[in-house]
């Protein structure tokens, strides 16, 4: 498989994204990540590892550990085996926005031919991540959701097996944040230029385009903090809306707990101070 795709819809010069070269992880175990993706819509890109690149899945509502809840997952574009790492802010063009790496870990296909279990549209497979655990499966609807987006062939559905890692739990609202940073979305692009949209926003309006104002206004404030601690340009903070601090600090807690179970602590003690 390549990545004609993947490459075709991305301006390398003007993206921080790895370009697209198929490259096989060598291991034995393979790779899985899911990217929250704040660009046009918020969505959640799950990624599986397969002959060198990644499989990859829209899904919009997120990943749901409850068996009852089948989320639509968009079949999208294979992308590079080095996406599955990559977080921070894309300026422009294709999925220009904030992505986030939320979960990673290893994966394994509970049938032994997976391009036979693609090609029959039901793919059964097991997680293992800092978040997502267990088995799950890929269902393609066969058309059934026609009017999504790219048409009824790519509209696939995501569902939880019921295992020791299934429950109602809403896995995306309680570890909201990064695996690889512990930051939110803000926490990343203060970490980049949060005056990258100052004139030419990647998405205006709907529930979007009022996230990504106030994630950009707390950027600003977060960026401005920071350099008037180290001795920097005094640029007063901007004002944070009071409840949004009180919300990061509690998402920030949830974030630190052991999101579902208890675990082999990889991630215990890496959190950020002040979160
Ligand atoms: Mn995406």
């Amino acid at each position: 498989m390549a990545l004609e795709d993947y490459n075709r819809k991305r301006d390398f010069r003007k993206s921080p994204e790895p370009a697209g070269v198929v490259r096989r992880s060598g291991g034995r175990t393979r790779f899985f990540c899911v990217q929250k993706h704040l660009a046009s819509h918020l969505h959640y890109d799950l990624r599986l590892e397969h002959n060198g690149i990644l499989l990859s899945w829209a899904v919009p509502k997120g990943p749901s550990l409850d068996p009852a809840i089948k989320r639509l997952a968009m079949k999208v574009e294979d992308h590079p085996l080095d996406y599955g790492e990559f977080e921070g802010v894309i300026p422009e063009g294709y999925g220009a926005g904030i992505v986030m790496l939320w979960d990673r870990g290893a994966w394994t296909p509970e049938s032994p031919d997976v391009d036979a279990a693609l090609a029959r549209g039901d793919l059964k497979f097991t997680l293992d991540g800092f978040k997502l655990k267990g088995s799950w499966v890929l269902v393609r609807t066969g058309g059934r959701y026609a009017g999504a987006r790219g048409g009824g062939e790519r509209s696939w559905l995501l569902i939880k097996h019921r295992d020791a890692w299934s429950g109602e739990l809403d896995i995306a609202a309680f570890a909201p944040r990064s695996v690889k940073s512990q930051g939110d979305f803000a926490d990343i692009l203060a970490e980049d230029t949060p005056a990258v949209w100052t004139s030419n926003r990647p998405v205006k309006g709907g529930d979007a385009g009022a996230l990504l104002a106030k994630i950009i206004a707390r950027a600003a404030a977060l960026k401005a903090g920071r350099s008037a601690e180290s001795g920097g340009p005094a640029v007063p903070p901007a004002r944070t809306p009071k409840h949004a601090g009180t919300r990061a600090s509690s998402k920030a807690r949830a974030a630190k707990r052991t999101p579902v179970a208890p675990r082999r602590s990889r991630t215990a003690g890496r959190g950020k101070a002040g979160g």
